[in-house]
């Protein structure tokens, strides 16, 4: 298979912001072969590379100057099974969303509060992805890498992963270094759903489901998002803007002296996680627009883009929230997405 290369390509299709920037190459990657006749190229190998996949946790904010990496191999293997249990593998380009629904269709249960997640399989693990309680850690196996140093394959399992709340080793010590090729999946053949998320226990009561089946979560899951979060076909976006916060758990309980409504939830070792968008609705940013950048009107941890916003304008509209929340609540926010 030979390696697709473009020149000064557009990112518009790649991305999900909706925000003009171009890649001076892009390398459309189908086999983990074409990574190296990428290294072995005389003048792309020297550039630097930006890996993605669905580009959705992606805000550009220029042109990038080297290799933009777009990964996106298929396929799914039963690699082994037992009474209880199925390990399934799957290449880094295959859709998140799609991969999900079809281990549920195989009755391979685990993966069904995650449903709707934007992007693809090989980007899971960067940030440890989560939502409604789970987080892609509690599933993964493993995943086989592919190093830009040495061209080698090689395997990781959890503990090397290193995964926390969205973050991971490959935010570290393998940063720009670890092309993620395959991520190996254990999920269950018998059902334990987790519902204990309040707005998903809320879905359900309202649709009357007492006992509901992985799919009836997977479904509440995507009523939920559907109703809460914009769709980036229509109106660009990157999800979360900014990660929850985690304090210690002094700075939370005075913060909840002062702020009795303040929406906090234990995070261990005496620390504390404190809704960004909680914090961020409170300095009375929910619906407000910087030029053609926005906080959405029913989630304030999501940025968008109104039209025609440049990254600048959406990374000038996150600073200004920072520095708000800073001032008021004396908490930090990090943006979640990649900012390049
Ligand atoms: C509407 C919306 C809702 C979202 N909701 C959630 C949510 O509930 N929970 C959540 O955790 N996230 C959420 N996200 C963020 C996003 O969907 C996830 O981070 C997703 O995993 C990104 O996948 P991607 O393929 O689009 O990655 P990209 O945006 O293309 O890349 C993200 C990062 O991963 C790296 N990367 C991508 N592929 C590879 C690879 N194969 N090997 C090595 N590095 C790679 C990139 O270099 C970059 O650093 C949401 C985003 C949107 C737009």
């Amino acid at each position: 298979m030979t390696l697709t290369l473009q020149e000064y390509c557009s990112l518009a299709r790649y991305h999900t912001f909706g925000i003009p920037a171009k890649a001076r190459w892009l390398a459309t990657i189908e086999a983990a072969t074409q990574l190296d006749e990428l290294k072995a190229h005389p003048v792309l190998s020297t550039q630097p590379w930006l890996v993605i996949g669905g580009g959705s946790n992606l805000l550009p904010t220029q042109d990038y100057p080297g290799v933009v990496v777009r990964m996106v191999m298929e396929g799914k293997t039963l690699v082994r099974e037992n009474d209880d249990h199925v390990w399934i593998e799957a290449a880094a380009g295959e859709n998140w969303h799609a991969f999900v629904q079809w281990t549920l269709a195989n009755g391979w249960y685990g993966l069904e509060n995650l449903s709707l997640i934007p992007g693809t399989v090989g980007a899971a693990p960067i940030q440890n992805i989560g939502a409604y309680g789970v987080e892609l850690k509690d599933c993964f196996e493993s995943l086989t890498a592919w190093s830009k140093d040495d061209g080698h394959l090689f395997t990781l399992d959890r503990e090397a992963c290193a995964f926390g709340y969205r973050d991971s080793v490959f935010k570290h010590a393998l940063k720009d270094n670890a092309v993620i090729v395959s991520v190996c999946f254990r999920l269950s053949k018998t059902p334990d759903v987790k519902t204990g998320y309040g707005e998903i226990e809320r879905e359900l009561a309202n649709t009357g489901i007492r006992q509901p089946t992985p799919a009836q979560v997977a479904q509440a899951v995507i009523h939920i998002r559907q109703r809460k979060l914009p769709d980036p076909a229509v109106i660009g976006n990157a999800g979360s803007f900014f990660k929850n916060p985690v304090v210690a758990q002094a700075q939370a309980d005075l913060l909840s002296e002062q702020f009795p409504a303040l929406v906090r939830y234990p995070a261990g070792e005496g620390r504390v996680k404190l809704a960004a968008g909680w914090l961020i609705d409170q300095c009375g940013w929910k619906g407000k627009n910087m030029g053609n950048a926005g906080v959405y009107d029913k989630q304030a941890l999501v940025l968008v883009n109104r039209g025609g916003a440049t990254g600048a304008e959406v990374k000038a509209l996150a600073e200004a929230i920072m520095a708000s929340v800073r001032q008021k609540f004396g908490v930090q926010l990090e943006p979640e997405p990649i900012i390049l």
